[in-house]
């Protein structure tokens, strides 16, 4: 979300004529957009602005403004501790940057500019053309999050729940296909809780997929709670979209879950695994998890390690917990760290090996994929097949924004490489 947002900002500051730089030594204004997700954020947005200063120690400073998360929920420490930032802008003040950035040209006192304006946010948003030009791209359809799970800063730097508008995203999205997007992925820190005038997250889906030259669609993250019957279905009414669903879990025990406030259980988690699977058996799943949450016992673990190998997730996300200030787990009694990080090893040593064997079984295989860029080394090409997985190919075609048939060779943890065997840009798409 941050990068569509980086984007986007992007182009708003093109409207008072500052440009994109490469070069950071020649930067008269510099934008760092942050996440606050894990522990230290603030230290890394000092450690970042002490290594501007050292670049700009003989030279004129340039405007410096903190975005994000990090700016929403310590925008006060930041200005109060660093007095080489000058604004803080939170992630749903952004049309107020252009403003923002006049003001600092003029006086330079040091602003704060956090209020929650995420309708003003979007409508500024809709103004102006998104000239994002990337093969697969971003586009943000849903913000906020109304379920509070006791460890996530999401609702206090987010906001509420909004869904934006489907005309608008359906017009945005007209307007990344022209600029040569074949996959658009849609985003939401709840995406599946998109609901804009009873159009759901499937409606818009479908509308969508019936833009010409799109091939792929994906959407993330989904919560378990919101998954319902019309979005399940539309993985098999809509063959642009990808199979592969990031659903977290977070833990595989209901008693963590329940103290997480999740609102699910592993039961319906696992009902929500069987019934895509039924429509589609080519689905895979990925999934983040917590490991070491306040209150976990060693069953409670061994529950999440089943949850593991029952579902055999393609790739898992897991972190020891990081109690973050404000919410209402950060007080909690913590797990022994040691103890905590030894689950951990042990979590992601399993994860590592579901995820090797799952690759080894995709050699001599066929896939299809979607190739987004040319690589620095002479004729090799970067995609991602129908799971996201990454895939390099040797070509002397230009292969990008192209879609092939890929028989695997090898691969690792990271990236497969394969050769191509059949031409799938005639394939008919129709959702
Ligand atoms: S559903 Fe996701 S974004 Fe919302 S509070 Fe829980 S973890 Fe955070």
């Amino acid at each position: 979300m941050n990068e569509y947002d980086s984007n986007r900002i992007l182009d708003l500051i093109k409207k008072i004529k500052y440009e994109p730089t490469q070069n950071l030594n020649e930067a008269n204004c510099y934008i760092l957009n942050t996440c606050h997700i894990r522990e230290k954020a603030t230290d890394k947005v000092f450690h970042e602005i002490g290594r501007l200063k050292k670049k700009f120690r003989n030279k004129p400073k340039p405007i410096v403004l903190i975005a994000g998360c990090v700016a929403q929920a310590e925008g006060d420490i930041l200005l109060k501790r660093e007095k080489y930032i000058d604004a803080v802008i939170g992630p749903q003040s952004y049309h107020k940057i252009n403003d923002t950035i006049s003001k600092l040209e003029k006086q330079l006192s040091p602003i704060d500019v956090t209020e929650f304006d995420v309708i003003e946010k979007f409508d500024s948003f809709n103004t102006y053309k998104n000239t994002d030009n990337k093969i697969s791209s971003f586009l943000t359809i849903q913000e906020g999050c109304d379920k509070f799970c006791k460890f996530c800063v999401v609702p206090y730097t987010r906001g509420p729940e909004y869904s934006r508008s489907s005309t608008e995203l359906i017009m945005e999205a007209n307007q990344l296909v022209e600029n040569g997007a074949r996959e658009i992925i849609l985003l939401g820190q709840n995406v599946n809780a998109y609901n804009y005038k009873e159009n759901k997250l499937s409606d818009l889906i479908l509308e969508i997929s019936k833009i010409k030259n799109l091939k792929r669609i994906r959407y993330t993250t989904s919560h378990p709670k919101d998954f319902t019957e019309d979005l399940i279905e539309i993985h098999k009414n809509c063959k642009k979209l990808m199979p592969l669903i990031h659903l977290p879990v977070q833990s595989g025990s209901n008693k963590i879950l329940e103290a997480m406030n999740r609102k699910h259980t592993v039961e319906e988690y696992l009902k929500i695994c069987k019934k895509l699977l039924k429509i589609n058996p080519e689905i895979k799943f990925s999934s983040d998890f917590i490991v070491g949450y306040p209150g976990e016992t060693k069953d409670d673990f061994k529950n999440t390690i089943k949850l593991v190998n029952q579902i055999g997730f393609i790739n898992s996300f897991s972190f020891m917990f990081s109690a973050r200030p404000g919410t209402p787990a950060y007080d909690l009694v913590r797990v022994d760290e040691s103890e905590a990080k030894n689950r951990l090893i042990k979590f992601q040593s399993i994860a590592e090996d579901i995820k090797t064997s799952y690759r080894k079984s995709l050699i001599n295989k066929t896939v299809n994929v979607l190739f987004e860029n040319s690589m620095k080394k002479e004729n090799r090409y970067f995609g991602r097949d129908e799971h996201f997985n990454a895939v390099i190919v040797q070509s002397k075609q230009d292969l990008t924004g192209k879609i092939k048939n890929v028989k695997i060779i090898k691969g690792n943890q990271n990236t497969l490489y394969g050769e191509i065997t059949l031409n799938l840009d005639q394939t008919n798409y129709a959702a």
